[in-house]
């Protein structure tokens, strides 16, 4: 489903990913964790073709990213990567002007060409599906974090990605709200839903991921079942990190 090997990201001097190589399977969630400023949010952006890198490839669902059609394509590349892939970000980003009914049936509106009664009866049945169906002409200053996180993985799922990105979607929530959205999160899990997660939510990672990719200066240091890395890591840097995180 997703394929990244070899990818390297610069900013300037700073080699920010040094030659990534990780694939996800279709229906596989992954977990990805690492201390501050290893690279996990940029990585999830050369995934998104929100950030250019400049050696390496990435392939999600057959579309082929390289630094050259990134750049040379820009328009053409968005277009198709945001109809297969979701992005949840930490800050909720909706549109603070719309409620929640318009900001879900927005992209699949303009971007999916949907009319507006199949749009509005999708997105119904997804705010039912995240525990939300009274909230739908609601504005997003009205909704606790956890309501507009849960939204925002709505608006998601509109689009029928074929994976969704989560960048640390609780670390802005108290743990009720966490726990609201970590259980959206863990039903999508139960369904098929291909994710990665970037998260520092260890007891999500422990009952939900099928894999833990470990981070560390741009490299992926250890990878594999939760209770493997997590309980009996085998590389340094994840001893350094799961004793700073825990
Ligand atoms: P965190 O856990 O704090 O979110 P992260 O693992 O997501 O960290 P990134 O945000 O991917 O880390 O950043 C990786 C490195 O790239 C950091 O050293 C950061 O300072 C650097 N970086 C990110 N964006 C830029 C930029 N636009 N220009 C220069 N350096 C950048
Ligand atoms: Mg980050």
């Amino acid at each position: 489903m997703i394929e990244v090997s070899g990818l390297v990201k610069r900013h300037g001097a700073l080699e920010v990913l040094r030659g990534i190589d990780l694939a996800v399977d279709r229906g596989e969630v992954a977990v990805v964790v690492g201390p501050s400023g290893s690279g996990k949010s940029t990585f999830l952006r050369c995934l998104n073709g929100l950030e250019r890198f400049q050696a390496g490839s990435v392939v999600v669902d057959g579309l082929p990213l390289d630094p050259w059609s990134v750049d040379r394509h820009r328009e053409a590349v968005l277009r198709q990567i945001r109809t297969r892939v979701g992005m949840v970000f930490q800050g909720f980003n909706l549109f603070p002007h719309r409620t929640v009914l318009q900001n879900i049936t927005e992209g699949p509106i303009h971007v999916l060409g949907l009319d507006r009664d199949e749009a509005d009866h999708r997105a119904v049945a997804l705010l039912e599906r995240v525990g939300l169906r009274e909230k739908i002409d609601a504005r997003p200053v009205q909704l606790s974090g956890g309501q507009q996180q849960r939204v925002a993985i709505a608006r998601a799922l509109a689009m029928g990605p074929r994976a969704i990105l989560f960048d640390e979607p609780t670390s802005a929530l108290d743990p009720r709200m966490t726990a609201e959205v970590l259980s959206v999160m863990a039903d999508l899990a139960r369904d098929g839903q291909t994710m990665i997660v970037v998260t520092h939510a260890m007891g999500f990672a422990r009952r939900v991921a099928d894999v833990v990719h470990v981070f560390d200066q741009g490299v992926v240091v250890e990878s594999g079942p939760p209770t493997a890395v997590l309980d009996n890591p085998s590389q340094e840097a994840t001893r350094r990190f799961l004793t700073e995180t825990l």
